[in-house]
Parts: C-alpha cells; structure tokens; sequence
C-alpha cells in the first residue's frame, strides 16, 4: 500500500532529510586515506544524535551500524570496522538515513578518496546523473517504470549496467515502504505517481555486470565480477509542482 503524506508531513520529512544529508555530506567530508570505515560511522551516528535524530539503520532487521559503507567493488550494505582503512583511489559509498519526528530522510553518494582514476570517474559521473535524470521524471501522473526507465537508459547508454537484485523504495514513516523503485523498467508502467508520494531513488550502477552476491555476513553486496560499482541516491516527494527533493543539505547542496 501506497502511503501519500500531506503537505505538513512533507515538511517534517525535509526535518529529517535535511539531517540526513548534513549527515552525508559530513561523512563524505570524512572520507581521507588513512581513515576507517567506523570512524566514520561513529562520526555520523554522533551527528544525527546531536539533532535529537536517531540513524535508521542501526538495529534495522538486525544491522549492527548506524551507516553503510561500501568501498569500490562493495556495491550497498558495507558494515563499518575499524579494519576497513580507505585508501587513496577508493571510491566510498556511503548510505546514512535519519529518523526525526516520525520520519525517515535516506539518502547515499560515492566518494572519491582524494584522486581517482578515469574509470572511476566516470562511473561516479554516471551514477549520480542517472540518480538526476530519474528525479526529472518523478512527476504527477508517469509513472514508476519512467524513473526506472530514465536511470537504466541513462546509465546503460554510458556503457554500464544496473543492479537488478536491490531497488530504490517509497520512504516516510517507515524507511522502506511500497511501491519498490526499480533502476530498470519500461516507461508507462508500475504505480501511477501522485501528489504526496515521497520516494527514495537510489541507482547502483555497476562498471561491468549487473550481477551481484551477498557475502557471508549475510549483508555486504559485492559485484560478482570484482569490478567497481558506485550509488547514489536522494528521497523526494512528489508534488504538483514537480519532485522535491527531501535529502537537499548533502554534498550537492546548492548554497
Ligand atoms: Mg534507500
């Protein structure tokens, strides 16, 4: 079931997506050589507590960190430790949500750790405009497979692929809620978008195959190929005046 928020729900859902992505945008602030993938989570955890927030993903179906950190071939759901250094050339998903009045705000960026090659570049420069170009979409009356299809279209054009295995989701008073939003899909199809839907839009797009496997630890994705994967992803609402997007404080914050 698909749950539309008024428009004061809306605003309390910028309350929590603007801890959210300050929260980014401080971890992203973080990401240096040297440093470890707990430091920065304890760094995050330590902020949003300071906005009277709490991390949506600490205790969330049992995840034992307040962040997911997942550095090059790590595509979503890297656990924080104190071993895991980032190293110069790493490029460093970071996924932080915030729960505030009774609202999620999840949003992630890939970091580059100081310089990265091309390669890297590039599918960072991919991955976040397919992330824009599915945003473009989100209007009253298309529908899901338009965000789908403009993030598959867009990424795979750039001579990449989309995981299939994970998806973007509706967001509010719960952190995942219908409907699923797929990075691939064809335009005209799934739920009909309407005003007051507030969505997260989050493109994993990988350099070489889409394929994808979950590591032991029941929660780390890895590419199956060992090539790089990057994610980016904001939540937004769908308004009549076109999508706004919720998570707005983070690393592309136009001041
Ligand atoms: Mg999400």
């Amino acid at each position: 079931m698909i749950i539309v928020k008024t428009p004061r729900e809306i605003l309390a859902m910028q309350e929590a997506g603007k801890i959210s992505s300050t929260a980014l945008k401080l971890a992203g602030e973080a990401v240096e050589p040297g440093v470890s993938t707990l430091e920065i989570d304890m760094l995050v955890k330590k902020y949003i507590e300071s906005q009277g927030a709490s991390p949506s993903f600490l205790g969330y179906n049992g995840f034992p960190s307040s962040t997911c950190i997942s550095i090059n071939s790590t595509v979503i759901h890297g656990i924080p430790d104190k071993n895991c250094i980032i190293k110069q050339g790493d490029i460093v998903s970071i996924d932080i949500g915030a729960y505030f009045n009774g609202f999620h705000g999840d949003n992630a960026w890939t970091f580059p750790c100081a310089d990265i090659n091309s390669e890297a570049e590039n599918l960072l420069d991919a991955t976040k405009e397919s992330l824009y170009e599915g945003i473009k979409t989100a209007k009253v009356c298309n529908r899901v497979g338009d965000i789908s299809s403009a993030v598959q279209r867009y990424a795979e054009a750039r001579g990449y692929s989309v995981v299939r295995q994970f998806v973007g989701h509706g967001v509010g008073a719960s952190l995942h809620e219908d409907p699923n939003v797929p990075n691939f899909g064809s335009r005209g199809k799934g739920p009909r978008l309407c005003e007051g839907m507030t969505i997260a839009i989050e493109p994993m797009i990988n350099a070489g195959s889409g394929e994808v496997k979950v590591l032991d630890d029941g929660w780390t994705v890895v590419t199956a190929d060992g090539k790089l994967s990057a994610h980016f992803e904001h939540s937004i609402a769908i308004t009549k005046d076109g999508p706004v997007i919720l998570t707005n404080c983070g690393p592309d914050a136009k001041n």
